[in-house]
């Protein structure tokens, strides 16, 4: 890659942005003086400087200069029905008439009740409040339950921002993701490479202090490189066996990869999984669920704690009864499962098949190499002719790819937050919509002559 031609690269394609987002430019040096680095979190920052939104619905967003986009980032997965749902905003609106807060409300049971009969796992179920959470509760539900302390991981594979998941998050590698977290926090986190069998039976055969295994079946982090039934299977079989709980972060698959989830579309049952994104369409609200007996040891008399010591493992949060997030769940919930009686979940798989397969063909007629994972509604693009395997694309500079996606923004459509680099659609993305992304991708394709760069 000539450094020179990607500086020139550069150059344009920032030009482009910078001519049409004037008030972001502005209110990016307003919010420096009030938001650390001008952002509200760290994936938000882009170069030449963030876009500010201002509004969004449906499929569109709205920034402070006015102007619109298709949505395809919807604000890194969870608006699997687009901005402001009518049915989900109306149910938040009914219900928080309320009050925002209401201590171990009605509606909460009505809520664990819709997740009940969705998420194939869900026994029992608690609430909380981001996906950081849910993962927490769910591995302390795992080391209460066993009374072991380790936890095996998966390079690749993102669980939130609690210290001993935030090491092998993207890449291969065993030093922490982020400044600020101690070593002694990792000590617990045992990485491996999804996939392969082998590993994870040697380790769990030479330690005996496994308290259980967690993965995002879609290895969304990593690029998208779902391992498939078997392998899941194979976890399953190996977890059973030693009676350590096998848990799904369907943080992201959740609602969006099926109605139950990756583990109903694998058909592979955990003992626990891990909710937030689109099971509420956008609202705050995460939810851990798993089976009775292991959720048991959150209750007080329950057979679990008549067993040992009698001690329950502890969860809790205030915002736990968030009427918001509650009310969103049960309306998201309910509208996912007609939308799946009406064949959507289909239609919408195939959608990003196709643009998976458009966008591939557009590069490919320019002779560059790129290559779109997906599973069910979600993407990620690699410019690369290497093939396909989270091995070889974790090492890939996306320096190019970073100037693909802000040439769109610049022509109107969000196809990713260029700094982030994942796609979603929703089950509101129209064929124009999907017509426009392709007559985009094209024109950035035609006009920054990308091949000329790799
Ligand atoms: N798990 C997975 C698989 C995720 O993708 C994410 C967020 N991207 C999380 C956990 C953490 O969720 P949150 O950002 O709500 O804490």
């Amino acid at each position: 890659m000539g450094e020179e031609k990607i500086e020139e690269l550069k150059g344009k394609v920032y030009e482009a942005y910078i001519q049409r987002t004037i008030k972001s430019r502005e209110m990016f040096e307003r919010a420096c003086m009030s938001l650390a680095g001008g952002v509200c979190g760290n994936l938000r920052y882009l170069q030449p400087y963030p876009l500010y939104m201002t509004r969004g619905r449906g499929s569109k967003m709205w920034d402070v200069d006015g102007n619109e986009y298709i949505d395809c980032f919807l604000n890194n997965g969870p608006l699997l029905l687009g901005h402001c749902h009518p049915e989900v905003m109306e149910e938040i609106r009914q219900e928080s008439e309320r009050g925002l807060l209401i201590y171990n409300s009605d509606l909460g049971v009505r809520c664990a009740e819709s997740l009940k009969e969705v998420i194939p796992c869900a026994e029992r179920v608690r609430f909380a409040n981001s996906g950081t959470e849910a993962v927490m509760f769910a591995v302390r539900i795992a080391r209460a339950f066993t009374g072991k302390n380790k936890i095996i991981k998966f390079y690749g594979h993102y669980h939130g921002q609690d210290d001993p998941f935030l090491i092998g998050t993207s890449t291969i590698n065993d030093e922490a993701s982020s400044l600020g977290v101690p070593k002694a926090n990792l000590g617990n986190t045992i990485l491996l490479r999804y996939g392969r069998v082998e590993e994870v039976t040697r380790k769990l055969n030479e330690d005996a202090d496994i308290a259980g295994i967690i993965l995002d079946p879609q290895m969304s982090m990593g690029g998208i490189f779902p391992a498939g039934t078997e392998y899941l299977g194979e976890l399953r079989r190996l977890t059973k066996e030693r009676g350590i709980p096998l848990i799904f972060d369907e943080v992201i698959t959740g609602f969006r990869l099926a109605l139950g989830g990756a583990q109903e579309y694998f058909g592979v049952t955990p003992d626990l999984a891990c909710y937030s994104k689109s099971v509420a369409a956008g609202a705050k609200f995460a939810a851990v669920v798993g089976s009775k007996e292991i959720m048991d040891c959150l209750v007080p008399g329950s057979p679990f704690t008549q067993r040992g010591d009698r001690r329950v493992a502890f969860q809790s949060g205030t915002y736990n009864d968030g009427v918001e997030g509650i009310a969103g769940a049960i309306a998201a919930i309910k509208t996912y499962k007609r939308l799946r009686q009406k064949g959507e979940y289909e239609k919408l798989h195939e959608k990003a098949e196709r643009l998976a397969k458009d966008i591939e063909g557009a590069f490919k007629i320019r002779k560059i190499g790129c290559h779109v994972n997906y599973l069910g509604s979600s993407l990620k693009m690699f410019i690369t002719d290497l093939e396909p395997s989270f091995e070889a694309y974790s090492k890939l500079d996306h320096t190019v790819r970073f100037l693909f996606f802000l040439s769109l923004v610049s022509q109107g459509i969000l196809l990713s937050w260029p700094s982030v680099g994942s796609v979603f659609l929703s089950f509101v993305h129209t064929d124009r919509d999907m017509e426009r992304i392709i007559e985009g991708v094209n024109m950035s394709l035609e006009k920054y002559k990308f091949e000329e760069v790799l």
